[in-house]
């Protein structure tokens, strides 16, 4: 059995896609509304658990259903990158005492067992593991899905565990996007001070690019949020222009941007590790470079 956790957003073609490739029947376990339902009742999904509809309860107040269903014909889990259904995928999961993968490139089966590969040390190895019980997967999840479907849908009647959102206040900075940017300028400890960081946005600015960060300037300086560094322990992007301004480009960082089309470098040594990984290096200081690049872009616009 192989089954897709949707907790209020359908956004889920990946999750079909990835479990279609099992080969196993595909439930949908869905905590949401009957919007939801009809929505996830998609081709590719041969069934579906609605657990109902939260209120003002979590997501992850339905966590031990999910476990009880999955105890009871066991199988892989897939989840979105979605608020709801993170929580719900690592709650349900320890609930099955399962092991959770965040960064699968390939799983496939192989008999009784669940077969994953995955990069590990910052991409320069890949490792295949072998699950031999329930394992939870949680991908990006993809486009919404919209109906179309003919699964069957039974609705499983529980109440779920006291758990209840008592407030939901928007986040006093917008939220980054540089995971789905065009184009990003990140910014590394080659800048002196938290204080010169308007001119690293004013270049992003007039490249109408998003603001990311090395690790280091989000934990540690902290004068970026979190969600803005980039690297195999934060965010992967993948821009079309990724211009990396005092990076040094260590291996976790470069591991987050292998997907960028190209990337543009400037750092002061000629020999740090992102010259040999970027496109086109700018050799100099980024105090007279970045004036430099952000005049040239704005007299280009
Ligand atoms: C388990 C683990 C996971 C990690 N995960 C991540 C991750 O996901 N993402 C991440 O970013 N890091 C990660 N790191 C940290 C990583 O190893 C590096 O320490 C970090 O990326 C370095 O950040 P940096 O390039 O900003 O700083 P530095 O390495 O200090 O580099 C600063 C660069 O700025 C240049 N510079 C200095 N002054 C100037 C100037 N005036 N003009 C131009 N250039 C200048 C320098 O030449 C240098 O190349 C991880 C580390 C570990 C151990």
């Amino acid at each position: 059995m192989t089954y897709i956790l949707v907790a209020g957003n359908p956004a889920v073609t990946e999750l079909v896609a990835a479990a279609a490739k099992l080969g196993s029947p595909v439930t949908a376990v869905v905590v949401g509304s009957q919007a939801v339902v009809d929505a996830v009742n998609a081709p590719g999904v041969d069934a579906i658990t609605w657990l109902g509809d939260p209120g003002a309860a979590g997501a992850e107040a339905y966590a031990s259903q999910v476990a009880q269903l999955v105890a009871a014909a066991p199988g892989v889990v897939f989840g979105g990158r979605h608020p709801g259904e993170r929580v719900l995928l690592g709650a349900a999961a320890a609930a099955l005492d399962a092991p959770v993968i965040t960064s699968a490139s390939e799983i496939a089966t192989d008999g009784g067992s669940t077969v994953v590969t995955h990069g590990v040390y910052g991409g320069i190895a890949v490792e295949t593991l072998a699950f031999s019980g329930p394992v939870a997967f949680l991908l990006e999840g993809g486009a919404p899905l919209a109906g179309g479907g003919s699964a069957a849908v039974q609705q499983v009647a529980g109440a779920p565990a006291g758990v209840t959102v008592t407030g939901l206040e928007p986040p006093a900075t917008k939220a980054a996007n540089i995971a789905g940017a065009a184009r990003v300028v990140g910014v590394g400890r080659g800048l002196k001070s938290a204080d010169d960081l308007p001119l690293v946005q004013g270049l992003a600015d007039a490249f109408q690019a998003e603001l990311a960060c090395s690790r280091p300037v989000a934990e540690g300086l902290e004068w970026l949020p979190k969600d803005r560094y980039v690297g195999i322990s934060g965010t992967q992007i993948a821009p079309d222009v990724y211009l990396m301004v005092g990076i040094s480009g260590q291996i976790q960082h470069m591991g987050g941007c292998k997907g960028a089309k190209v990337i543009v470098a400037v750092n002061s040594d000629k020999d740090a590790p992102v010259a040999s990984e970027a496109d086109y290096v700018l050799t100099g200081d980024l105090y007279a470079l970045v004036p430099a690049l952000t005049a040239a872009l704005q007299g280009a616009s």
